[in-house]
């Protein structure tokens, strides 16, 4: 499986001025080669090598490889584009918008990432340092900040490019691991996650094992059948975000467009270190219990949120997406089995004698079953009813 590991680097004022120039001549390389590209129709990247390799070379004095990795940026990224065409993401043949992408070529802003392979770019992890080609020669001993977890990756499974980025004033590296499958145990049993907005992620068993239930924050600590991993941090944080967001858009000038940007991104960041955290101690549970897990399948989450505003279910749903992805590869590294299982009716069945009504679910909160009069919290219940669904789905696909 493939794993991206981003490090932030430190660099000197000097190495910084180094990185930005290359950056910026490399970004214009590929404007240029992308402007040629669209101009005589050539957008493969062996043909267009073969057009512009030791034009781009000269002209811009860049390194062999770097010019590789130009032509080859600017082959992919009208290869996506055509993608995008071709799937009709981009409206319908002849509307307005369809026609002025199409009639103008790809520009590249100076900071857009740009690859650096082994011949470019050489990691000295115990020194956490790397050496780096810029236009202005090999650059060596700029400093990067990465976590023991993050090196041991690095270390024992870092293959192929890795991407330099400027983003918000801030230097990265992004690196791409390979890591060898791990078998998939057979799980003793399920525990079913929930997904939601007052808690984003409630864990539970398919029936109670009477283990204390309990509450963690984004941030705190919490094991156990019944955990419910609060949203309030993260809501006040979007919260605080959205009133200033009110306030910037008021004002509309460029340093207010800005300053939004950096927002958003912080933003997204706070929201998937909490998703990072989540995953992370689910997975690490059910690895301990010997359990797989359940999660809903993502299709439908959309449909079962029911919001107001829509950009906050584009959120919601893109941050539900998120913890789901999270989930899945931190399972896919330990050998836990994971199935995704239908959402339909997850909230409204009782996970103890299966009665399915609107009107087991009083409130936000609380489940109470109408058939049998068995008690729970709401987010709990739906939980045991995923982890059940799990339990189900493994058995069935796994009879033979
Ligand atoms: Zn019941």
């Amino acid at each position: 499986m493939k794993l991206v590991v981003q490090v932030k680097l430190l660099p000197t004022p000097e190495q910084a001025a180094a990185l930005e120039a290359t950056l910026r001549v490399v970004n214009d390389a590929a404007t240029w080669v992308s402007q040629l590209a669209h101009d005589r129709r050539v957008f493969r990247n062996y043909d267009l090598r073969r057009h512009v390799y030791g034009q781009v070379k000269d002209r811009y004095g860049l390194a062999a490889q770097a010019a590789q990795h130009v032509i080859k940026k600017v082959a992919d990224a009208y290869a996506t584009l055509h993608a995008h065409v071709r799937n009709g993401n981009l409206s319908r043949p002849g509307s307005v918008r369809r026609e002025r992408v199409l009639a103008r070529p790809i520009v590249f802003r100076p900071g857009a990432a740009q690859p650096f392979d082994d011949r470019c770019l050489s990691w000295q992890l115990n020194a956490r340092t790397v050496s780096i080609w810029t236009t202005g020669g090999r650059m060596k001993g700029v400093a990067f900040t990465a976590s023991p977890d993050q090196l041991t990756l690095l270390a024992a499974h870092r293959k192929g490019e890795s991407d330099l980025v400027y983003r918000d004033g801030r230097w990265f590296l992004i690196a791409t691991c390979d890591l060898p499958d791990v078998p998939v145990r057979a799980p003793d049993g399920f525990v079913g996650v929930d997904l939601g907005i007052a808690n984003i992620a409630t864990t539970a068993t398919a029936t109670a094992t009477g283990t204390a239930t309990g509450t963690a924050t984004g941030t705190g600590t919490g094991t156990g059948d019944g955990v419910r991993h609060s949203g309030k941090t993260l809501n006040a944080v979007r919260h605080r975000h959205r009133e200033l967001r009110r306030r910037l858009q008021a004002k509309a000038t460029k340093s207010a467009k800005r300053l939004l940007k950096r927002r958003r991104r912080k933003e997204a960041r706070f929201a998937a270190d909490i998703n990072h955290t989540i995953a992370r101690r689910i997975v690490t549970e059910a690895a301990r219990t010997g359990r797989g897990i359940a999660l809903e399948d993502l299709q439908g989450i959309r449909d079962r949120v029911r919001l107001r505003k829509p950009q906050r279910v584009t959120l919601h749903s893109w941050s539900f997406h998120q913890l789901g992805h999270f989930i899945a590869y931190k399972a896919a590294r330990a050998g836990v089995a994971l199935v995704w299982v239908d959402p339909a009716y997850t909230s409204q069945a009782c996970s103890a004698c299966g009665h399915v009504a609107k009107n087991n679910r009083p409130d936000q909160e609380t489940f109470a079953c109408t058939s049998c009069g068995f008690a729970e919290h709401a987010d709990v219940n739906a939980a045991r009813n995923i982890a059940a669904r799990g339990e189900t789905g493994w058995a069935v696909s796994h009879a033979a």
